[in-house]
């Protein structure tokens, strides 16, 4: 059974302005599309911009995108620049999904169409649709990965986050919780770095206050430098049996970099087992080179098209199609998901050349 009910919490930018793409504005400056990013520090975000504009070149709605770089007041703002320029339909994966709920109850009052994209907006009923990768499934291939990769028993595990004000960070933790769990109560990995995930060891499944308490120990807040910060701290605060050969459990391939470096520079880890997602080029060229072992690839140019999909049926006064939904706490959120594809050294060339996702020119080393 496909879990599609998830008792809930749980982000966008601009450098200011905003760039009219597709159609482009009208010439009485109107938009139809408004679309809405968390942040471009991340790369992640950037990629679904350039996206978005790759496929909106073939419509003829006018489109506009901005960011909120990582503030939910300014996401608030971009949100009201755009219902002020008439948009129809919105488009908003939210910095932080609860505080995002004021912008949106914003934009229904207007009558404008919502679509949550990639996040979840939580706690309210003023989000007509969401667009979503399969986050559970995301979580779990990155567990799976740790215990197909794992040898003997006893192997110190280290288990990052993203940020508890995403939803998201809640669903992929749960999912590789799913399988890994199992693998912590028969010994396979002894948590290093996490007494709350220690604690709760022998609990299959994990409740919302439950995730946030391991969460708050052991989140990246999506931020690189804080996950770089934690990962020092973790290893000059162990004893030496959580060393040797080991396993981590990064959640993003921003923090999984970040990550790896620290423990590719300890002297006393003779080789780490790390995961990550988003299949970011940097990341790429980490498993290229064997820093990373995998990432999750989660193909932007669907999300997107599913998106837009979903405008232009609105837009032409019909019913988008959906597959599932999720809770956000208030309510049931029609959804339209997407499934995720595990990538590492051995299928990096299939997945991500031979598709034509990235060029093989982008990256050095690759057989
Ligand atoms: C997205 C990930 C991303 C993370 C940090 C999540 O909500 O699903 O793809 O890495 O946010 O931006």
């Amino acid at each position: 059974l496909v879990l599609m009910i998830f008792a809930l919490i749980t982000a966008a930018c601009s450098d200011g302005g905003g760039d009219s793409e597709g159609g482009g504005s009208s010439s009485n400056g109107q938009v139809d599309v408004g679309i809405v990013l968390p942040t471009k520090d991340e790369p992640r975000w950037v990629q679904d911009e350039q996206r978005f504009k790759d496929a909106l070149a073939e419509t003829d709605y006018s489109t506009e995108i901005l960011f909120s770089q990582g503030s939910s007041a300014k996401e608030k703002e971009n949100v009201d620049i755009l219902l002020n320029k008439g948009i129809k339909v919105l488009i908003i994966s939210p910095h932080d999904g609860a505080a995002a709920a004021a912008a949106v109850e914003s934009a229904k009052k207007d009558d404008v169409t919502v679509i949550a994209y990639d996040r979840l907006i939580t706690d309210t009923d003023a989000v007509d649709y969401y667009v979503t990768f399969d986050s559970l499934a995301v979580g779990a291939a990155q567990g799976q990965y740790l215990i197909d990769k794992a040898e003997g028993t006893g192997v110190p595990l280290y288990l990052y986050a993203g940020a508890s004000s995403d939803n998201n960070a809640f669903l992929f933790f749960q999912g590789a919780w799913s399988v890994l769990q199992p693998k912590i109560a028969d010994g396979t990995f002894k948590i290093a770095n996490s007494s709350e995930a220690e604690a709760l060891k022998d609990t299959a499944e994990l409740s919302r206050d439950q995730l946030s308490k391991i969460l708050g120990q052991v989140t990246t807040n999506w931020d690189p430098n804080e996950a770089k910060n934690k990962a020092q701290t973790h290893l000059t605060g162990v004893a030496a049996d959580m060393k040797g050969d080991v396993s981590i459990l990064a959640p993003n391939d921003g923090t999984a970099r970040a990550i790896a470096d620290v423990f590719s520079s300890d002297g006393d880890i003779t080789n780490y087992t790390i995961t990550g997602q988003d299949a970011e080029k940097a990341s790429i060229q980490y498993v290229i080179d064997e820093k990373q072992s995998m990432t999750v690839f989660k193909d932007v140019r669907t999300l997107v098209k599913d998106a837009i999909d979903m405008a232009v049926t609105v837009l032409d006064d019909g019913t988008p199609e959906t597959t599932g939904s999720y809770n956000n706490g208030t309510a049931d959120i029609k959804a339209k998901q997407t499934d995720v594809i595990v990538v590492d050294k051995e299928n990096v060339k299939q997945e991500l050349i031979d598709s034509e996702y990235y060029e093989a020119s982008e990256f050095t080393g690759l057989e």
